[in-house]
């Protein structure tokens, strides 16, 4: 196991996972395991070593949102939003001196960024904008109505999406990165939802300014389609698996005190389980053949941006999100009303209440309707391996 691995781990099963109940119940902000996170220097673990970063691959990355998925899934989606955030000025970035800067305050200063797609009028449709950046000599500003910001209130940085200039189309959008000391959020909605409760998601409205050089060169669109549109899928899914995987570990704990009360006999819930662990291994091997293809593709804008890849990474996100609740809903058979209560150590309640937000986050119907208009143009594969 790597050393950034067995660190996730202890903040999950020390830290995040004693404090996941209260974060749930309170709908707050999971501070301790942020503090621990940002004293394990987790946070800039993506930020290349030359900017004082750990230079974690993306394997690595969705390993640690693996294991913080099994203890607090609100912590697991802030970092891996976080991380999102972070490959997006890594990849991006390094040709900007403004963003080489901010890459080493990230290591540094362990800063949490937040992000900004979502928008009263688009809803959940991020390749469009209503609001535009106006720049004005060296300087920007922006409003911004975000129906949704997930942590807007505890991030030290925000990174909006925007029409690039006023004049612009819904479509021809930029990623500009708001700092704390340069924007003020006025608060429009309140977070107070079935699961991830702790993402504190509230709406805000998003007033920035700042020097234009924090808006990111590249357009969104192609930043989208290489780096925020994979990482977000990989890490997503990885921390669903996450929450999969501990409600089968309590499952698996359940039908094996079963079995020792019962000598002799094989409890009930073992066949349950057998399937449930089979669905776990396609959910795994999924996110582990999607982080191998986007490995593969980095580094060739071609392969990031064909066809076949918008497929892949799309069919990753709607399968594991909808397996995600299969499973721990296999758990909640299996361990029966021990697995409905709060108050047991079999409960499965706020695991298959976090697991029903993956469906959403990004709508998969929106999802699938991109992959059908895919689907009309896509080439067959006929072979096994790509
Ligand atoms: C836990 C959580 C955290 C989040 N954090 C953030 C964040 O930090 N920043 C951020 O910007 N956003 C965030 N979001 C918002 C998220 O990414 C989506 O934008 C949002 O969930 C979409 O909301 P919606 O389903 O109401 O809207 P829409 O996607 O607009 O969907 C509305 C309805 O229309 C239907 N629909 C819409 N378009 C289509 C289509 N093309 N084809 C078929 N059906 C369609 C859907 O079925 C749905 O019922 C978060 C969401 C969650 C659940």
């Amino acid at each position: 196991m790597s050393e950034l691995l067995q660190r996730a781990r202890r903040v999950g099963a020390e830290v995040a996972a004693r404090h996941a109940a209260a974060v749930d119940a309170e709908a707050r902000f999971p501070h301790e395991a942020f503090a621990a996170l940002k004293a394990e220097k987790l946070l800039g673990v993506m930020v290349p070593a030359e900017f004082g970063g750990a230079g974690a691959s993306i394997p690595e990355v969705l390993a640690l949102c693996h294991a913080l998925g099994q203890s607090c899934a609100s912590t697991a989606m802030i970092f891996a939003m976080h991380q999102i955030q972070v490959a997006c000025i890594v990849r991006h970035g390094q040709q900007s001196a403004w963003h080489r800067a901010l890459l080493q305050r990230l290591a540094g200063e362990q800063m949490l960024l937040a992000s900004a797609t979502s928008e009263a009028g688009v809803g959940g449709d991020v390749r469009s904008s209503v609001c535009a950046v106006e720049v004005e000599g060296e300087r920007f500003s922006l409003s911004k109505n975000a129906t949704v910001i997930s942590y807007g209130a505890d991030a030290d940085g925000i990174l909006a999406t925007a029409r690039r200039t006023p004049e612009s189309p819904a479509s021809d959008q930029v990623i500009v990165v708001v700092l704390k000391d340069g924007y003020r959020l006025e608060q429009t909605s309140t977070w107070d939802t079935l699961g991830m409760r702790g993402t504190c998601s509230n709406g805000y409205w998003l007033h920035a300014e700042g020097d234009a050089r924090q808006i990111l060169p590249l357009p969104y669109a192609d930043i989208s389609a290489q780096t925020m549109l994979p990482t977000s899928h990989l890490t997503w899914s990885s921390l669903w698996l996450g929450i999969a995987t501990d409600a089968v570990s309590r499952a698996r704990a359940f039908v094996r005190a079963e079995a020792r009360r019962k000598a002799g006999t094989v409890p009930a819930g073992a066949l349950r389980l057998a399937e449930a662990v089979n669905l776990l291994q396609l959910m795994r091997s999924n996110v582990v053949a999607a982080a191998r293809q986007y490995e593969a593709a980095l580094g060739s804008a071609e392969r990031l941006t064909a066809l076949s890849f918008a497929v892949a990474m799309n069919n990753l996100k709607t399968g594991t999100s909808q397996m995600a609740v299969q499973v721990v809903n296999h758990a909640l058979l299996i361990c029966g009303i021990a697995g409905y209560r709060n108050d047991s150590d079999f409960s499965v309640c706020r695991h298959l209440r976090d697991a029903h937000s993956a469906a959403l986050m990004v709508n998969n119907d929106r999802i699938l309707a991109n992959t059908a208009n895919l689907l009309l143009v896509l080439k067959d594969d006929p072979g096994l391996f790509p």
